[in-house]
């Protein structure tokens, strides 16, 4: 099984690896809508991106961009051929996404493969209107092993019920829908498709995935927070990656990967991991470390409709994490700050 998944993970690395070394010229963003402008300095060398209320700003070489004027970091920037500037796959991705546009997009080797996607309704402040909450792992899946035996299916189960208690009580009009409530083993595009029950271009939904995580180092510590990203370039993702894609079977890989992601969708989910990391570095404030919000191809993730994120909670192979994760009341504390950076998530819905 090990033997199949990894190479099911090598011909995604492949591929992507053959995306990240092309480059889009930074024009192709003005067929996306005509309401887009764009402009480049060649003496100053900064690229400008103006969208409705979102102002990207960016310099080729540079492994940040900005957008209305947070600092966001890239793995690969932009760079400059014959006076213009020309982005790579994964910079692509996330101007698509800060541009919230209704479209659906794929990237095959040297196009982009662009398509009109129904835009999603417009419920600004509004709380979602079903919260699916997947418990990593289950079953003859045990998940990643820690400190002293900890399993991370018994963890993320205990996590994924108290956070649907918060949440009941919270959001009393939202139904909270559990992938599994028991220590029973789901595979993973069978967890998404709970989840795409309940999707409508009527109503909202959000797919929150609960995992922990583990390394051959005791010292790394902290949180991490993912969304998807179809260009993920941070190298330092991969072995997590790996890991949570591990049952995965190499053809049900391929129909992933042939499909197209809706920037609408993206960049909610990937407010929907900055929303969760500001109230969970707030809440937990020394007891646990931020590692950020993150980029991964995760299956789970890429079989959800809707805006989706997959929540590291903590690194279950550090003895002092694994302690924390082993304590109901620390589980109860994290389930409240979720429930709060939901919250935080609806208020800040464009
Ligand atoms: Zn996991």
């Amino acid at each position: 099984m090990r033997s199949c998944a990894l190479l099911v993970f090598i011909t995604l690395g492949i591929s992507q690896i053959a995306w990240s070394q092309t480059y889009y010229p930074a024009e192709e963003l003005l067929r996306l809508e005509k309401a887009i402008s764009y402009h480049f300095d060649p003496l100053t060398l900064i690229g400008e991106i103006h969208y409705q209320k979102k102002y990207i700003r960016l310099l080729p070489y540079e492994n940040f961009y900005t957008v209305n004027s947070v600092v966001v970091p890239i793995e690969k920037p932009a760079i400059i051929q014959e006076g213009s500037l020309y982005f790579s796959a994964e910079l692509f991705e996330e101007i698509l996404g800060e541009l919230s546009l209704p479209i659906r997009y794929r990237f095959r080797g040297k196009k982009i493969q662009l398509e009109k996607a129904e835009p999603l309704p417009q419920l600004r402040g509004e709380i979602p209107t079903v919260i699916v909450l997947d418990a990593g792992h289950g079953g003859h899946d045990p998940g990643a092993f820690g400190y002293q035996g900890v399993r991370e299916k018994d963890i993320t189960l205990k996590v994924t019920k108290f956070l649907g208690f918060h949440l009941k009580s919270a959001f009393p009009k939202t139904k909270i829908v559990l992938t599994r409530r028991k220590d029973t083993f789901l595979p993973l595009e069978k967890r998404s498709s709970i989840a795409n029950k309940f999707y409508s271009d009527r109503y909202r939904t959000i797919f929150i995935s609960i995992h922990c995580n583990a390394t051959l180092s005791p010292l790394i510590h902290g949180f991490e927070i993912y969304h998807l990203a179809i260009n993920p370039t941070n190298m330092a993702n991969r072995e997590t990656e790996l890991r949570e894609n591990l049952l995965v079977g190499e053809e049900k890989i391929r129909e992933l990967t042939s499909r197209l992601v809706h920037a609408q969708i993206q960049y909610e989910s990937k407010l929907l991991s900055r929303s969760l990391e500001k109230i969970m570095q707030k809440e937990l404030q020394g007891l646990v470390s931020s590692r950020g919000v993150r980029k991964a191809d995760f299956a789970v993730l890429r079989y959800a409709l809707m805006p989706a994120v997959l929540i590291e909670l903590g690194y279950i192979s550090n003895p002092r994490e694994a302690q924390l994760l082993l304590s109901e009341r620390y589980l109860n504390a994290l389930a409240k700050a979720l429930e709060m950076g939901i919250r935080l998530y609806s208020e800040n819905l464009p």
